[in-house]
């Protein structure tokens, strides 16, 4: 199994809390930057790709032509028979004639950065498209895109806004009945939040009783799901499956026997252009920590890691985590269900600490 990310890192605005590479003033080298793109394409070893993913930034906000012929540069290079193609989009921006890339190069799945459906709530977060433009951009999508899943991302749990504001936004889109939620908490997923409160217990038990409640499966710590709308390529990053990720700061993951190899392009679009297939940083991980690493991104996923897999690539290195993963256990903030350790309720919770806990024991 492996993905296709391309990173479209142009915004309109830079929303204060967003950790993602993204430039304002660089519009103008958009065509330059899918050029750079495909010609970090054509180095990669790779020809064919299971998912793909077009994120950003702002992929909505670029010229649809311009993106047009990227993408069709892009099929041409690396086929179109994924098993799933999402796209991301932000409402301001998400047009007709985007909506049309989307159906013309069948993409499978819509994500949208919703955030909010209160005003007041979108201005904090720097956000520049209103209340209204999530529900005219949500049925033209499914006026236009009838055949395409799509995604609706929230934020709960920000600080100095009322609990009842917030799950306002998780009923105003559940009453949009999208295939997929994320639900991201500030305090938990963002670095913006590193010096907040701790993720409100409450709020955290409501937005997934809820969503549970609407017929949606959380299947990892921040999305949810109808059944089979799981996202498979973001699946694939939890699973560290290997993945080539094209454009400016965009990272590519690659596994070999015994390890895996971590490159991530510069932040940066003007720089990246100049040299495309140039990687700024490599980090490479083995033996232990190579385990842990799958240990700990595992755990995000509701469904657990599988021990079997584990013992039978790892062998005697995972006992390293015997007293630790046990006393967790005792705690309450794992479980054993047959060979697969999970995530509880209690331990989703404190998720961060569970896996500094466990990353801790490495020597
Ligand atoms: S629109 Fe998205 S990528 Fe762009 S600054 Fe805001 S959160 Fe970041």
């Amino acid at each position: 199994m492996s993905g296709l990310y391309v990173h479209v890192p142009f915004c309109k605005n830079k929303c204060g809390y967003c950790g993602f590479y993204s430039a304002t003033d660089a519009y103008d080298l958009t065509e330059r930057y899918f050029d750079a793109v495909l010609k970090d394409l054509s180095a990669r070893k790779r020809k064919k790709y299971e998912t793909l993913y077009i994120g950003g930034g702002t992929p909505s906000s670029v010229s649809p032509v311009l993106l047009s012929v990227f993408l069709d540069r892009l099929f041409s290079a690396v086929g179109s028979d994924f098993t799933e193609s999402t796209i991301e989009a932000n409402p301001e921006s998400l047009t007709a004639d985007f909506l049309s890339v989307v159906k013309d190069f069948g993409f499978s799945r819509l994500s949208v950065g919703c955030q909010s459906t209160d005003e007041s709530v979108l201005k904090l977060l720097g956000r520049i498209h209103g209340r209204n433009d999530i529900f005219r951009t949500a049925e033209s999508a499914r006026r236009l895109c009838p055949d395409t899943a799509l995604n609706l991302d929230m934020i709960f749990d920000i600080p100095s806004v009322e609990n009842s504001v917030q799950m306002k936004t998780l009923e105003d889109i559940v009453s949009i009945s999208p295939e997929h939620v994320s639900a991201y908490s500030y305090s938990f997923d963002t670095e913006y939040l590193k010096n907040a409160e701790p993720c409100c217990e409450s709020a955290f038990i409501e937005v997934k009783r809820s969503l549970e409640a609407a017929g949606y499966l959380k299947y990892e710590i921040s999305n949810f799901a109808r059944k089979g709308y799981e996202s498979r390529h973001n699946i694939g990053y939890w699973m560290l499956n290997d993945y080539d990720g094209l454009g400016s700061a965009a990272w590519s993951l690659e596994n070999y026997d015994g390890g895996r190899v971590l490159r991530g392009k510069v932040s940066d679009v003007a720089a990246y252009i100049t040299d495309p297939t140039a990687y700024a940083e490599t980090d490479r991980t083995e033996g232990v920590h190579a385990l842990a690493q799958e240990l700990v991104f595992g755990l995000r996923m509701l469904d657990g890691v599988d021990f079997s897999s584990l013992k039978y690539r790892y062998g005697d290195m995972l006992n390293i985590f015997n007293e630790r993963i046990e006393k967790l256990v005792s705690e309450g903030m794992l479980t054993w269900q047959m060979e697969k350790l999970k995530i509880t309720e209690k331990g989703e919770l404190l998720l961060d600490s569970v896996q500094e806990f466990l990353w801790d024991c490495l020597p």
